[in-house]
């Protein structure tokens, strides 16, 4: 949390604002947050410049500046982005624009991160395809799944694989298919990797369509929720009835995380 269609409305609604505004000013309020360069000549490469637009590479966003870098943002699991947002507390870092306007980027948790590179293949450059970019095609995600063993959620998860897929996304995904979060990547049927290519698709889809899912602390630029949630079939639903069977959710422990998912829906011997 959160995902790619979190950071998608996110990036929606600050890059009609943001565009060709001038940086007046950073502010750093958390050394920690900006992991290259040093605070200081974050700061110092941010006065001044200007925000050419906002895009998003998988969870990450990115905003190219008029000098050629990009100012690269993640937000990790609670880093809220508000546009204009008032004194609040937990602020990592704090951009002054032109017209009075500012950034802040509060974060509770502390582990969202900053950066200003000159190359943005420094921090995303390791990504998997995006899940709805022309790269990632059925052929190239069968391909992909046939020679890993992992269990498919782990693989959901893994940035390098695809790049994007977060927790919600992937347990709903894995339900509309029908597929168990822990079955063996290469073990999925034809059918199951059809289904599941589909379902990926469709629940980010539907995710960016509501505005992204308000489970915890996500927010919009402007301090509001998006309604993703609202429509979760499994995700965040343990021991709610199974909206196809009425079997109550399940959640198993995978990695050192949790997967949702009906344990009558998806079998992990269902071919
Ligand atoms: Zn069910």
């Amino acid at each position: 949390l959160p995902e790619l269609p979190e950071v998608e409305t996110i990036k929606e609604g600050l890059r009609p604002k943001l565009a060709g505004l001038r940086i007046l000013g950073a502010e750093v309020l958390r050394a920690g947050a900006v992991k290259a360069p040093p605070p200081e000549d974050f700061c110092r490469g941010l006065a001044g410049n200007r925000i050419l637009g906002v895009e998003r590479r998988g969870k990450y966003l990115l905003f190219p500046l008029e000098d050629g870098r990009h100012l690269i943002v993640h937000l990790r699991m609670t880093g809220v982005l508000l546009w204009d947002g008032g004194d609040v507390p937990y602020v990592s870092a704090r951009i002054a624009l032109e017209g009075g306007h500012r950034l802040v980027f509060q974060d509770r948790r502390r582990l969202g991160a900053l950066w200003l590179v000159g190359d943005p293949g420094e921090v995303v450059g390791g990504l998997g395809p995006e899940p709805l970019g022309p790269e990632f095609t059925l052929e190239a995600f069968r391909e992909r799944l046939k020679k890993r063993s992992a269990p498919i959620k782990a693989l959901l998860l893994d940035q390098h694989f695809l790049a994007g897929l977060g927790n919600m996304y992937a347990d709903e995904a894995l339900f509309q298919a029908r597929v168990h979060p822990l079955k063996k990547a290469k073990t999925l049927s034809q059918a199951e990797t059809a289904g599941l290519y589909r379902a990926i698709k469709e629940v980010l889809s539907r995710g960016i369509a509501r505005g992204g899912a308000s489970v915890d602390t996500y927010r919009l630029p402007d301090g509001g929720k998006g309604g993703a949630h609202l429509v979760f079939q499994v995700a965040h639903r343990r021991g709610l009835p199974c909206p196809a069977c009425t079997t109550p959710i399940e959640r198993i422990p995978l990695r050192g995380r949790g997967a949702y998912f009906c344990p009558k829906c998806q079998k992990i011997t269902s071919n």
